[in-house]
């Protein structure tokens, strides 16, 4: 089974969020079941810096006539179990950032990604690559899909290979004004509704939804949630017609990467036998940010985008409740401007109870998840959530808001049973996620109770041996159709 995977970032080469992590392990997992996979992903200029043995494999060529004209390079890396093909244009990919700045998106984030997604076409052609199956991922490399429906229809190149999208998260769809067809290639006639066109605009994630062969999202609950009003972002009318061919996968943990016993950020080691270093860690982190956090009073973890999703809104208002509780927050994350404001001002006003960085930083992530005793998601939606998976194997008890792929992973504690590994809440407000920390407090100040709530969080096994198993079961059912 030969794939090609078109992810705009991946771990160990540049990240902003889960699909990095994704698009770094899944390939892994794959190769150790026998599939041949190659990665494409943007020459960004994070990757550059790396230093990386990069061995040329294309130089000077340039796209074919009829819009997203350039020249551009590839470049291979060996990654951990896969080739890495990197798509070399610095006039695009050579900046600060990946996507945009604080200011906003990049303007020509369309051409930029149609770039990608045709130049890796191309480039899979000029490197005698025929891949059975293109498994693309979220907007940035839809476009391959409506690219393959037009310019290459009749290439006998691709005559064989079958389409997969994954979505990791519908509210990022990609939308440009409708002269970007043009401009990248496209013909004009894509923009219908039956097309590409989503509200006078072009919408490049409706053609992965389109135009696969079969689409995935995340987690199984997101699946059926994206196909109603309320999660469907618009497309849910699309998503419903396309519903025999949508598939929920629940996103995986690479625990060869995550593990507290052998981590290497994290400031002492530790194991679900001798937690020791958990308490080391959590020494560290308290003298690092300055906190007065007794043994008594919960550190409650977060790391996350500082967006609408992810529901901080809910942990502003629900701030001096939790703080009431006794929970110590630390809080790591960048992005919305009001949200850090807000934050940063409460800092101000309770020294030493919040810790709090504006950034984005690997080692302070992992010391948060091997630090904290609980680990706070109050998601709006949540396509997968990976963040509530790491916690759990770094002993740190996830209370999560039960939707998308935090309703999957994480159970509710019953103290009767002794089963769970978490807390859920449903209403997306203050009052029910103060109720949720104040189970999860409960439990925390019954020692044997949370000793054994902590072992199974740690127990629970997220890793991609199923979930690769899962793709590759659909890579091979859609192959044979
Ligand atoms: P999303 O992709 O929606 O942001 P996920 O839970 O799927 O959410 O994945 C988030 C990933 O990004 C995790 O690996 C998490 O550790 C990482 N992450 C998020 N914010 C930060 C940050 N400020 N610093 C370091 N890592 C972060």
């Amino acid at each position: 089974m030969k794939v090609a995977f078109l992810a705009s970032e991946v771990i160990p080469y540049a990240k902003t969020g889960g699909l990095a992590d994704v698009a770094g392990a899944l390939p892994k997992f794959l190769a150790g079941l026998g599939a041949e996979v190659r990665v494409f992903m943007p020459l960004y200029r994070e990757v550059r810096k790396k230093d990386l043995a990069l061995e040329p494999v294309i130089a000077g060529a340039s796209l074919p006539a009829g819009g997203a004209e350039g020249t551009y390079g590839v470049l291979a890396h060996r990654g951990d179990g896969f080739t890495v093909h990197f798509i070399d244009r610095p006039g695009y990919f050579d900046r600060e950032a990946l996507y945009g700045t604080p200011a906003g998106d990049y303007p020509d984030n369309g051409e930029r990604f149609a770039f990608f997604c045709r130049a890796s076409l191309e480039a899979m052609k000029a490197t005698g690559f025929v891949p059975d199956v293109i498994h693309g991922h979220d907007w940035q490399s839809a476009l391959t899909f409506a690219y393959l429906r037009t310019a290459y229809a009749d290439d006998p190149w691709f005559g064989r290979t079958r389409t997969l999208f994954t979505i990791h998260n519908l509210a990022y769809q990609g939308l440009f004004e409708k002269d970007l067809l043009g401009r990248i290639g496209l013909p004009e006639s894509l923009f219908s509704m039956d097309g590409l066109e989503f509200y006078g605009r072009v919408n490049a994630l409706k053609a992965g939804i389109l135009y696969a062969t079969a689409v995935t999202t995340v987690s199984p609950r997101y699946s059926r949630e994206i196909q109603t009003p309320e999660f469907g972002c618009g497309l849910d009318g699309l998503l419903r017609s396309r519903a025999g061919a949508l598939h929920g996968i629940l996103n995986g943990v690479d625990y060869k990467d995550w593990d507290p016993a052998t981590d290497r950020l994290i400031p002492r080691n530790f194991t679900p036998a001798d937690l020791a270093g958990k308490a080391a860690c959590r020494q560290a982190l308290a003298g690092e940010f300055g906190l007065t956090a007794p043994a008594d009073r919960p550190i409650a973890g977060m790391v996350t985008r500082l967006a609408g999703q992810k529901g901080l809104d809910i942990v502003c208002r629900a701030l001096d409740d939790l703080l009431g509780l006794g929970l110590v927050p630390v809080i790591l994350g960048t992005g919305d401007q009001e949200i850090q404001d807000f934050l940063l001002s409460a800092r101000e006003k309770n020294p030493g109870r919040i810790g709090l960085r504006i950034a984005f930083d690997e080692r302070l992530a992992r010391t948060i998840y091997a630090a904290s005793d609980i680990f706070l998601i109050p998601s709006r939606y949540e396509p997968c959530g990976l963040t509530q998976m790491y916690a759990m194997k770094y002993g740190t008890v996830p209370v999560v808001r039960a939707t998308g792929g935090l309703d999957d992973s994480v159970q509710e504690y019953d103290a009767r049973t002794g089963r769970g590994n978490g807390f859920k809440f449903v209403e997306a407000e203050a009052g029910p996620l103060t109720e949720a920390a104040r189970r999860a407090l409960a439990s925390f100040r019954k020692p044997d109770e949370w000793r054994k709530l902590v072992g199974n969080a740690m127990a629970a096994d997220f890793s991609w041996n199923r979930s690769a198993a899962d793709y590759l079961a659909l890579y091979k059912k859609i192959a044979s159709d």
